[in-house]
Order: structure tokens, then C-alpha cells, then sequence
């Protein structure tokens, strides 16, 4: 008889933590390995906090670990390949057979795709760039700080506009004469939540006087200034730019992808088009029923909501239990605007029209964003 019970996780971030640690308890007796190269665990919500210097390293990583009661294996490798014909996972150390694979290994940055990026930008989407941008900030005295967004898709679509609003908050109050100015190749911020919402967060940028230049494709980088597709220019003291992102190249190279450029799957169930061979968060490509954007946006909300219903599936399949469950692409995300306040998003993504809400800047949203750091940071799953 062959066997259903070895499920192989590919990266332990955010989703991968939680598809491994959730099936693990609800499938005792699956044989569980989880893959991923880091040692460390990080929370990417908190590194602009961690950027302007209102966090510490410590409370935004932690050495990566899975509790021994959850009986899961970690290996602390690199995957090398994946082979969905022999359902096997090459490490740079061994190889692995499965019967169920989840894939959930996020996206790789490729900032060589826009000249003059790597030399004159800073980011803050990797914890060693957010802390080389923290030193930054900290020399800014006056002029003009440029934040933008190179290439989409991005994971948290809205990351970026939180950060030009906490600068500008963080300037105004240190009294220094620093201008904020954003700019993106979206029509307009979060366009995900379509245009209702985008402009509602435009006005926001407006009225912390964040000038908004949309539409824009950044085609070089040069010292001090950026250029964009048409030959227009914005100059700048410092600048911020999300790297464009790519999935990683294993997984292009199994054949996962599609003219995307990311892991097609069914919304509901983050199947692939290969056998028991799953895919959740960023790497995944989920077309959305509406008109608002093509795919949903990425991020850790949707990578939770997916890990909990791709757990409750395989668990099921091993142990003939339970009841099959389907994601309705649920998700939230925090837009911290000021030192004490952020506005939240939150909704179904995949309802057509997708039906979500707009929360405007509280006390309680910024409090309930910090409780999710605290969830994250100290939930051992
Ligand atoms: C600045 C910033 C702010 C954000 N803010 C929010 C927010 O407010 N709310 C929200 O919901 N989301 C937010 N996100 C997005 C969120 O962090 C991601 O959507 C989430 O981490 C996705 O989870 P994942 O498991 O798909 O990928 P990840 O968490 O990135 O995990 C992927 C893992 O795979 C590993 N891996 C990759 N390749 C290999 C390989 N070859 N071998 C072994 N391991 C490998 C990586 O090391 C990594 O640990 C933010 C992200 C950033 C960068």
C-alpha cells in the first residue's frame, strides 16, 4: 500500500510556520519535514518600525524553532530543486520524498532589474535593509526623502504609504524641513481595495502635504535623482525603493509558474496543477473576480488564512477525519499613518464585488497591529 502521511513544507516564514505547526496538530501521526535556509524568524510588519529606530532587532526576529511536541522536522537547508514527477525535494544535503508538499517560500528580490537601484536606493523590505536605512534616516536634517515602488506585484501593497506617512510624522516632530514625496506605477494607493479606498488613503498622503506622483515606471536610478519611463525626473536626498520582486528560482525552474510569473492555484483549496502539491502567501498567483487588480495582493494575512485551510486538508486526507474547508480569501492589513494611530483594511478579496471596509486612523487599529507583532514574536504554534 502506499503511503499519505509524509507532507513536505518548502520555507518556514510566516505561512510555512503555520501549515507545519497547525498540521501537526491535527495530523499526530503525519511525518512532517519543513525546509527553510534562515535560522531566524522574522516579523516584515514591524520593519518599518525597525527602520526609523522604534524597534529593536530583538523584537522583530527570533531564532527559528518548532516546539518538540509538534514533532516536525526542521532542516536548516537550502532547497535545491523540486521534482514533482518523482515527488521528491532536493536540500543541498539530502533528498526528501512526499506525499503532500506545500509550497511556501515567499519571493526573492531582484533589484539588478532597474539600473542605479542597489547603488543609490535604500529599502526596507529585508531586515539588513531596513537596519542600513535606519542609520540613514538618523542623518537626515532637511531636503527631500523620496519613497517609491519599482515593479509590481509587492507584498504588502500598502507598507510603503505607511512608511512616507510615519516619516513625515516622525520630520514634523523633530521639527526638521523634510519633504516626503511618493511615487508608483499604481493608478492610485492599494488598488486591490479598488478606487474608493485608493483615494481615501490619497487624501491621507495630501493632508500630511506626501505629494503623490501615480502612474510612473522607474526606469534608472542615478546619484540623487530617479528616472522614469518618458524621460521625467524627480530628485531627491534620500531614497526609498521596494525592490521589484520575482518567485524564487527553484520553483520557477519545477514548472510551478505560469505567464505570471508566480504558482497558479485554486483559490479555494491552493491546490496546484500537480498532485497533493499545494501552494500558499506571496509565491502564489490567485486571479481575483474582479476588476480591481488581477491577482490578490500578497500577504501574511492571506498566507495564514490559506496555511489554516491547506493544514485542515491534509490533515484530513491522512487521517480520513474532519471536514474539508475552502478559503474565501479573507485578509486584513494596518496602515500605521502616525506615531500613535493606523487605519485598517479588511475584507473578502475574492467576493465579487469584493466587499471590504475601510477603517480610518484609531488608537485601537495601531493596538491591535502591535498585538499581532506580540502574536507572531512570542506564539511558539
Ligand atoms: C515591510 C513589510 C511590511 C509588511 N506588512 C504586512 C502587514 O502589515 N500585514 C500583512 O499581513 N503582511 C505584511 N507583510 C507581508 C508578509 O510579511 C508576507 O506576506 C508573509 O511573510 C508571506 O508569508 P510566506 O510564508 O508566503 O513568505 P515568507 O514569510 O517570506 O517566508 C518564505 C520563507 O521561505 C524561505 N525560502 C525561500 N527560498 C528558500 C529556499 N530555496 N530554501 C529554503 N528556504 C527558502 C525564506 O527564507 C523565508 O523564510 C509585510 C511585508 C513587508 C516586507
Amino acid at each position: 500500500m502506499s503511503s499519505n502521511d509524509r507532507v513536505v513544507v518548502l520555507g518556514c516564514g510566516m505561512g510555512g510556520l503555520a501549515v507545519s505547526s497547525l498540521l501537526a496538530e491535527r495530523a499526530p501521526s503525519a511525518s512532517i519535514t519543513i525546509v527553510e535556509q534562515k535560522k531566524i524568524f522574522e516579523f516584515p510588519p514591524s520593519f518599518p518600525l525597525l527602520a526609523m529606530g522604534r524597534r529593536e532587532p530583538g523584537k522583530v526576529r527570533r531564532v527559528l524553532s518548532i516546539p518538540k511536541k509538534r514533532k516536525v522536522r526542521l532542516i536548516n537547508d537550502r532547497v535545491s530543486s523540486i521534482q514533482t514527477s518523482s515527488k521528491t525535494v532536493k536540500t543541498e544535503s539530502e533528498r526528501l520524498h512526499y506525499d503532500h508538499l506545500v509550497i511556501s517560500m515567499g519571493v526573492d528580490y531582484s533589484p539588478g532589474d532597474v539600473p542605479g537601484l542597489e547603488k543609490y536606493a535604500h529599502q526596507f523590505y529585508d531586515f539588513e535593509s531596513a537596519m542600513k536605512l535606519r542609520d540613514a534616516l538618523e542623518t537626515l536634517e532637511n531636503g527631500k526623502l523620496l519613497i517609491g515602488i519599482s515593479r509590481l506585484p509587492i507584498k504588502c501593497p500598502v507598507a510603503p504609504y505607511g512608511l512616507a506617512l510615519l516619516l513625515q510624522d516622525h520630520f514634523a516632530r523633530a521639527k526638521k524641513n523634510v519633504a516626503v514625496e511618493f511615487f508608483s506605477p499604481e493608478p492610485h494607493p492599494a488598488p486591490a481595495a479598488g478606487p474608493v479606498i485608493g483615494k481615501q488613503v490619497e487624501r491621507l498622503l495630501a493632508s500630511k502635504g506626501i505629494a503623490f506622483h501615480p502612474k510612473v515606471k522607474l526606469s534608472k536610478v542615478e546619484k540623487d535623482k530617479v528616472v522614469f519611463e518618458g524621460k521625467t525626473e524627480i530628485p531627491n536626498d534620500l531614497l526609498i525603493v521596494v525592490p521589484p520582486h520575482k518567485c524564487p528560482s527553484v520553483v520557477v525552474e519545477a514548472g510551478l509558474t505560469d505567464s505570471s510569473g508566480w504558482v497558479p492555484v485554486s483559490p479555494q483549496t491552493l491546490a496546484t496543477r500537480f498532485e497533493k502539491v499545494y501552494a500558499i502567501g506571496d509565491v502564489t498567483a490567485i486571479e481575483t473576480p474582479h476588476a480591481h487588480v488581477p491577482f490578490l495582493p500578497k500577504s501574511g494575512s492571506f498566507a495564514l488564512g490559506q496555511a489554516e485551510v491547506v493544514a485542515n486538508n491534509i490533515a484530513m486526507s491522512i487521517t480520513g477525519k474532519g471536514e474539508r474547508k475552502i478559503w474565501d480569501g479573507t485578509g486584513s492589513c494596518f496602515l500605521e499613518v502616525n506615531r500613535g494611530e493606523s487605519a485598517m483594511l479588511r475584507g473578502q478579496f475574492l467576493s465579487n464585488p469584493p466587499r471590504l471596509e475601510f477603517h480610518p486612523a484609531r488608537r485601537k487599529w495601531q493596538v491591535e497591529k502591535t498585538k499581532l507583532e506580540e502574536y507572531w514574536m512570542t506564539r511558539r504554534f
